[in-house]
Formats: C-alpha cells, sequence, structure tokens
C-alpha cells in the first residue's frame, strides 16, 4: 500500500536521540522536513541539529501524546524502546511498526523468525532459568556463548562459554538467555535494505565489517569473495523478513560468512553503523532513504559511487585528533558532538571513497 508524500515541513519525529537520528535528522532537513527528538537523556546528539526536542521518559504518557500529536511521522533510532507507550500512535504513523521491534528485541524471538523466514542462525537454545544451563550446553555444544535475550548492544550481555565451568555463577534475568554455538566464520557482513510502502525493496553493497571488542571498527567494500558469493541468499531472507513484518524504511540484517553459507546473526530495524558509507558513498544514502520511505517519497539509487570505500569507526579519544584524520585531504570526517570521549564509545566516523 502507497501513502501520499509527507508534504516538505512537516514533522519528523524521532524516537532516540543518539548517533543515528542526528544523521536521520540532517538527511530530513536536506529534505525539507523538521525533526523533534523525543529521549529519556537531557544530552541528545539528535536533538543539537533538530527543530524540537521532548526529553521524557518512555513510561511519561501525556508527554508521549503531546510528541504524537505534533508528528506527521514517527520512526526510531533504538530498537529498546519499550513497546507499551507505542500505543500513543495512530494507526500507520509508527514506520516502521512495532512488530519489527518487538522480533528485534527478543534474541530468541528473532532467531525462530529468521528461521521461520528461512534462514540459519547458529545452534540456539533458550535459557530461561539456572536449571536449564546443563541441557543448554548439551543441546548447542562448547564452545559458545551466552547472551542476554533483552538490552544488549556491541558485545554487552554477552559471555564466551569455553567451558562448562564458565557458567558457574551466572545470573538468569528475568527476560531470560540464550545460548548459542560459536560461529567459525570467514567474514562478516551485514544487508542494508530499504523498503518502501508499497513493498519496493532496495539493497545496498555489503561491506566486510570487522569488530574490535564487539563493537564494528571498519566497514570495506570490495567484500571479500566469500561474502560477495553469500549475498544473494543474506538478502534473499532480509527481503523475507521485512516483507513478514510489512516493513517501512531501513533494515539491517548481520550475518557471519561460513563455509556452509550464510549464518544469520542478528536483525536491527532501523540505519546501521555498517552503513555509515553511504553518506558519501552511495548515490542515495541509508538516512536519506529511510526518510524518503517512512515519507511515502519515491526511494534514491543505492548504488555505490566507487567500487571500493572504507569507513573507519571512531572509538574513545581517538576522535580528537582532527589533525591525523583530516591528513588526506579525502577523508569525510563525522563526528557526532559526544561531550565526552569515554573508552569504547562511538564518537564519530571517517569514510575514504575511491
Ligand atoms: P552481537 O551483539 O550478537 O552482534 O555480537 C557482537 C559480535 O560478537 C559479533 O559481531 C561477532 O563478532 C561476535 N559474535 C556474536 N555471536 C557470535 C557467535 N555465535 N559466534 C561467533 N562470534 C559471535
Amino acid at each position: 500500500m502507497s501513502r501520499p508524500p509527507l508534504p516538505p515541513g512537516s514533522t519528523i519525529g524521532i524516537l532516540g536521540g543518539g548517533q543515528l537520528g542526528r544523521m536521520l535528522a540532517m538527511a530530513a532537513a536536506q529534505l525539507g522536513y523538521r525533526c523533534h527528538i523525543y529521549a529519556p537523556e537531557k544530552d541528545s546528539v539528535a536533538a543539537d541539529v533538530a527543530a524540537g526536542f521532548t526529553c521524557a521518559g518512555w513510561h511519561d504518557k501525556a508527554a508521549m501524546a503531546e510528541f504524537a500529536a505534533r508528528c506527521a511521522v514517527v520512526t526510531y533510532e533504538f530498537e529498546n524502546v519499550p513497546v507499551a507507550p507505542l500505543a500513543a500512535f495512530a494507526g500507520g504513523q509508527l514506520a516502521p511498526g512495532v512488530a519489527a521491534l518487538e522480533v528485534a528485541q527478543d534474541r530468541l524471538r528473532e532467531k525462530r523468525f529468521a528461521v521461520q523466514q528461512g534462514g540459519t542462525p547458529a545452534p540456539f537454545a533458550p535459557v530461561d532459568h539456572v536449571n536449564d544451563m546443563e541441557a543448554a550446553l548439551r543441546l548447542v555444544g562448547i564452545p559458545g556463548i551466552m547472551k542476554t535475550r533483552r538490552d544488549g548492544y556491541d558485545g554487552k550481555g554477552q559471555w564466551k562459554i569455553a567451558s562448562s565451568l564458565d557458567v558457574q555463577g551466572l545470573r538468569v534475568p528475568e527476560s531470560g538467555l540464550v545460548y548459542e554455538g560459536l560461529v567459525h566464520f570467514a567474514a562478516e557482513f551485514s544487508v542494508i535494505l530499504v523498503r518502501a510502502h508499497d513493498g519496493e525493496v532496495c539493497f545496498w553493497d555489503s561491506t566486510h565489517n570487522t569488530h574490535e571488542h564487539g563493537v564494528l571498527a571498519h566497514s570495506v567494500l570490495p567484500a571479500p569473495a566469500i561474502v560477495t558469493a553469500q549475498v544473494d541468499e543474506a538478502r534473499t531472507l532480509a527481503a523475507r523478513m521485512a516483507a513478514e513484518l510489512q516493513y517501512v524504511g531501513v533494515m539491517t540484517a548481520e550475518f557471519f560468512a561460513t563455509s556452509a553459507g550464510p549464518v544469520f546473526n542478528e536483525m536491527a530495524p532501523r540505519v546501521h553503523n555498517s552503513g555509515h558509507w553511504t553518506i558519501e558513498g552511495a548515490v542515495t544514502s541509508q538516512f536519506e532513504n529511510h526518510v524518503r520511505a517512512i515519507c511515502g517519497l519515491p526511494l534514491g539509487d543505492t548504488a555505490s559511487v566507487a567500487p571500493r570505500m572504507v569507513m573507519d569507526n571512531l572509538i574513545g579519544a581517538e576522535a580528537l585528533d582532527l589533525a591525523r584524520h583530516l591528513a588526506d585531504p579525502r577523508a569525510h570526517l563525522h563526528l557526532y558532538g559526544k561531550a565526552e570521549a569515554r573508552a569504547g564509545r562511538k564518537m564519530g566516523h571517517v569514510t575514504r571513497v575511491g
């Protein structure tokens, strides 16, 4: 189903106040829209570049209702927004919808959903109670990774299990854990797609992603042959998941390229760090196409503008070394405006095209 294009000057609401919201707001401004940020933290790097800001808790009903009344369309840049308060939005006002959030917020549900859509995740078993640990380890095998079902990101809420002794003393939170086998992969990559209201889907090229301490460090094009050989299969799964969720906007699915084919890791119902290179490296960036999709505008071309691209994340204090980042006159530096360069914190990124 298509929707009439949202007229320029309309207000887009963004739930979440981080750097993804900031880059969405900048893309929206270019298309003549205004953005209003809703976030519980008063320091919001998205609000710094937006027309309006509501600083309130997710469960503040009055603030959420007022925000809903201000915005023609509402999107999110953070997948752990609680679902219940989103009832404040009228049918179709929230894009992507609640279904994508519900799947992405729960690792167990996400893996089961990927299996239903024909995908292959790492072998996994739920751990709802301490007594389930032993059976899960036996079923999946060791080594593996124990992960919280909810609220994990960037490698947080994860424990490597190299022997059965490693689970001793591990607490099981109320929302449970999921134990998954350690995947021996040749490379990691993501499929980033944009889906319009009418079901049209476009993909960006898949980069080779490398992580350090569980955090994305680099995204590089071209990806190695093992990745390019598996991209079509991974795209088919990602597009099926998006269609089933009646998804509108940019969606990301992360994969391990293994000798047995692509292994699904997780999905993000939003623009993604491994797609930041698209700002300068693609005809239309992931941020612009997300805005176009949710506003009912025609999608832009997702083709890469050059065959070679490198995006380096700037983590912690290294972001402050401007002279080094700008020594290469072709480097595109993005700083997110975060006040404090704490260790491990994503402060910005640098993209080199060609
Ligand atoms: P995640 O938060 O699940 O994306 O995990 C962060 C990173 O940890 C991934 O990008 C991988 O580098 C690594 N990782 C997570 N799960 C596995 C697994 N089952 N096998 C091997 N590496 C993993």
